[in-house]
């Protein structure tokens, strides 16, 4: 069985709700607190579907804030409010 095909087909047919995203990206942030050389080639693959899954099925919306770079030094970002893809 080819899981690639199989899983390319779920998600299209699938709806997504806010929840669905909201918990991919809690799922994210906890599956991206390995590093990534600790990471093997299907653990990277589960991550790149996730990421893959939220730029397309996130309804984005994109905020500008201010990130410190340091205590003198403020950096402009822009990213989804729902998914927290920079722009
Ligand atoms: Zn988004």
């Amino acid at each position: 069985m080819d899981t690639t095909l199989s899983i390319e087909s779920d998600m299209e047919e699938t709806k997504t709700t806010p929840e669905d995203i909201r918990l991919l990206v809690a799922a994210q942030i906890s599956l991206k607190s390995i590093p990534t050389e600790n990471q093997n080639i299907y653990y990277r693959r589960i991550l790149k579907y996730i990421d893959d899954y939220l730029e397309t099925h996130c309804n984005h919306h994109y905020i500008f804030d201010w990130v410190d770079i340091n205590p003198e030094t403020s950096k402009r970002i822009c990213y989804c409010e729902h998914c927290f893809k920079e722009k």
